[in-house]
């Protein structure tokens, strides 16, 4: 079935269900048994045993399901957060005496998760150029672990070169692990190039509509043990209301995701052909770095992308962001509607310094109609040389 067919119809029974086609929202915590026998033999293993409200419901239950069949996995964990269902993940494959090597371009907090609390644990990362392809082989060690990969990188946007990642990686029995939040499932499928592991923050496309926290991460049978014994080991299963605002927004993934790639597209072009902007960060852009990678791996771009503009100081700044009509200005992304913050890459990059000359915006570019977002933008340009 095509990705749009999966994405209405994957974890979804309404035949179990009275006939209502969404799931049902289930509260639980105790669940009973009619006798000692099936108390004794309820284990929580199984991932769809109904034991205690921790281990899931059928909620969650048809959640993991519908991510397991659009990301291409056989099943899947649901998290309370993106960063939950990533601490879940490296927390399941790595001890103490490990080795990480993780992407310059990861997200700040999966960063600071491994110099923080998996160096404490003795767990020693690496970071690598996001562009290094098959180059990483030349720093897997013996004791590597995982290779964490997220591809378009946070910030600045690099594709990575996944299938050639993962290659290097099998060959030395480490394990590919993809933040494949910006594709979502829709437009990047890494299980199908190599990846044993895809972590969502679902937070972002799949719940779509800024009200809810939610992350998944998914994977092939042969890592499924594992990747749940973590899961339920550190209880990290997301409430029943964000599980079915999950379930309820991945049913438009498709609609939304085609809009939001073509509203960025034309304020993204708009935006490189401006005086005052340096460079544009959005992969489906010919110069961008990977952009090869993009053409051959994703099938599109979504509404996240970078732009530096000329330097402005703070007031100038000040002026252009806080007149801005429909650009919100806070954190996350993926939702309906278009945001802006800038960015500090500052303590962000450890072997790629970032050569910035100007100021660092990223876009969330949303569903409203592009033309009154790029004359919302380009009022905030003159506020901007206004000020200046
Ligand atoms: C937001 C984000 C996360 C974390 O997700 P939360 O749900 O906010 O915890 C992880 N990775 C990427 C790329 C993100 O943008």
């Amino acid at each position: 079935m095509k990705p749009e067919t999966v994405i209405v119809n994957a974890g979804r029974d309404p035949e179990a269900n009275h006939g209502i086609v969404n799931p049902p929202v289930y509260h639980a915590s105790t669940v009973l048994f009619e006798t000692l026998a099936a108390l004794n033999g309820a284990s929580g293993k199984d991932y769809r045993q109904v034991v205690y409200g921790r281990y899931g419901t059928p909620t969650t239950f048809a959640l993991q399901e519908a991510m397991a069949a659009l990301e291409g996995g056989d099943w899947a964990i649901t998290c309370g957060s993106g960063k939950a269902a990533i601490a879940t993940v490296l927390l399941a494959f790595l001890k103490a005496g490990d080795h990480v090597l993780i992407t310059d371009s990861a997200y700040q907090p999966t960063r600071s998760l491994a110099t923080g609390m998996l160096e404490r644990f003795g767990v020693e990362t690496t970071f690598y150029d996001p562009l290094i392809g098959a180059g990483i082989a030349d720093l897997i060690q013996d004791n590597t672990r995982i290779v964490y990969t997220e591809s378009p990188g946070s910030i600045t946007f690099e594709i990575q070169d996944l299938p050639a990642i993962a290659e290097a990686a099998h060959a030395r029995d480490a394990i590919v692990v993809c933040d494949n939040t910006w594709g979502a499932g829709y437009f990047y499928r890494p299980l199908t190039l190599g990846a044993d592991i895809s972590i969502q923050a679902a937070t972002k496309y799949i719940v779509g509509h800024s009200d809810a926290m939610l992350g998944v991460a998914t994977a092939r049978e042969k890592h499924m043990d594992r990747l749940w014994h973590a899961f339920t080991t550190l209880g990290n299963n997301v409430g029943p209301d964000d599980a079915y605002l999950g379930q309820r927004g991945l049913r438009t993934l498709a609609v939304r995701l085609d809009r939001h790639h073509e509203n960025a597209m034309k304020v993204a072009t708009w935006l490189s052909e401006r005086p005052d902007v340096i460079r544009v960060l959005h992969p489906a852009l010919p110069d961008h770095p990977g952009h090869d990678i993009w053409r051959r791996d994703f099938t599109g771009a979504s509404g996240l992308f970078g732009v530096e503009i000329k330097a402005a100081d703070d007031d100038a700044l000040a002026a252009m962001l806080d007149g801005l009509e429909l650009f919100g200005m806070g954190y996350s992304w993926g939702g309906y509607e278009s945001l802006i913050v800038p960015c500090d890459l500052s303590r962000a990059r450890a072997v790629t310094p970032w050569q910035q000359e100007g100021l660092l915006l990223r876009l969330h570019v949303g569903l409203e109609d592009p033309d009154d977002l790029i004359a919302d933008l380009d009022a905030g340009f003159r506020r901007l040389a206004a000020a200046a």
